[in-house]
């Protein structure tokens, strides 16, 4: 197993910003030392070669995302600062002032502020002065796995940080602002290349999904917490099963909160079943560790023993796998967790 991870995420830390009075939780929880926890333990335990990716370029970002998007984000912190320079001191963060109802068109207001709501759909993901590199660096890791697996075959674990999931061509948000996951999937297709997304961290991949919704040939497969009762709320349930082309081919396995490692385990070995009719040439993991028990965000009751189960569970396709980042907040488990799902690919 390879490993890349770029230090450049770094620079985005959303923890600097004070928490607005009722958020919730999870609004400080997508912090850098995640990363460095699962970077750290990987080195001492000496599970994998850690290399930095490649600079691809823009290309592969393009192929998922809309310029406006694209723009917003390498942009929009730069553009907040121009608004704000007679100001004392440089603003902290971009973040939307109205979210916009969309209707139909892209706004016809040019203003940051009609952008920033436009794109953004909640309140979690700030454009800070470093986001955008961390974001770009966050992506080439991912398409180097991808590129990895797709010559050498074997498995290749994408450290993306920030991540990517809850992103979709158009739109950012839940932490996430490039879909890492998508990418690497967009890139395998690419190259003719049948592909299954499984995502398994505990929220929906609203993003992934929406981005190959009307498309057979990359399948995409999600077990998360029922959105009736945890986020995103707006997507992710059952019969949310793909449009056109796509029809059949997205396939969502919304849980209960509280789901143990039974019902877990059992949800999963469906998932797997239908990867397995499926015969993709590649497999893509979206891991969170957010299914833990004591995870802050999360609500589900999986445990350190679980981890190794699930691994061995999409290992048993042996298909050359990527390994995308997703979430995981409880820091003191984080690094037991990883090692935990990683051992069994590694
Ligand atoms: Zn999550």
């Amino acid at each position: 197993m390879i490993t890349y991870y770029s230090p450049t995420h770094l620079q985005h830390d959303p923890n600097q910003l004070s928490q607005p009075a009722g958020a919730s939780p999870a609004y400080s929880s997508e912090v850098p030392a995640r990363a460095e926890i699962i970077r750290s333990a990987l080195e001492t335990n000496r599970l994998s070669a850690i290399i930095a990716p490649p600079d691809r370029g823009c290309e592969p970002l393009r192929a998922v995302h809309t310029h406006a998007l694209l723009d917003l984000l390498e942009h929009g912190y730069d553009d907040l600062t121009a608004l704000h320079r007679n100001a004392a001191a440089r603003p902290l963060a971009a973040i939307p002032e109205t979210y916009a109802v969309r209707t139909g068109d892209a706004p016809r207001s040019t203003s940051l502020w009609a952008k920033l709501g436009w794109h953004c759909y909640d309140t979690s993901a700030p454009l800070l002065a470093g986001s955008w590199d961390a974001i770009y660096w966050s992506a080439q890791c991912a398409v180097a796995a991808a590129a990895h697996v797709y010559d050498q075959g074997g498995v290749a674990y994408a450290l993306c940080r920030p991540p990517g999931h809850h992103a979709s061509a158009d739109l950012y948000g839940g932490f996430c602002y490039v879909n890492n996951t998508a990418l690497a999937a967009q890139w395998l297709a690419a190259q003719r290349m049948r592909v299954a997304v499984v995502d398994v961290d505990y929220h929906h991949g609203n993003g992934t999904q929406e981005i190959f919704y009307l498309r057979n040939d990359v399948l995409t497969l999600s077990l998360h917490v029922d959105p009736d009762v945890d986020y995103p709320y707006y997507w992710g349930y059952a019969d949310e099963t793909g449009q056109g082309y796509g029809a059949g081919y997205n396939v969502n396995l919304p849980l209960p909160k509280h789901t143990d490692e039974v019902d877990y385990l059992a949800a999963l070995r469906q998932a797997v079943d239908r990867v397995r009719d499926y015969a993709p040439d590649v497999l893509i993991v979206a891991v969170g560790f957010d299914t833990y028990i004591d995870d802050p965000v999360g609500g589900f009751r999986l445990t350190t023993v679980t981890y190794p189960r699930i691994a061995e569970q999409l290992a048993s396709l042996h298909k050359p796998t990527v390994i995308v980042q997703e979430g995981g907040y409880a820091r003191h488990a984080l690094a037991a967790n990883a090692l935990a799902f990683l051992a069994p690919f590694a």
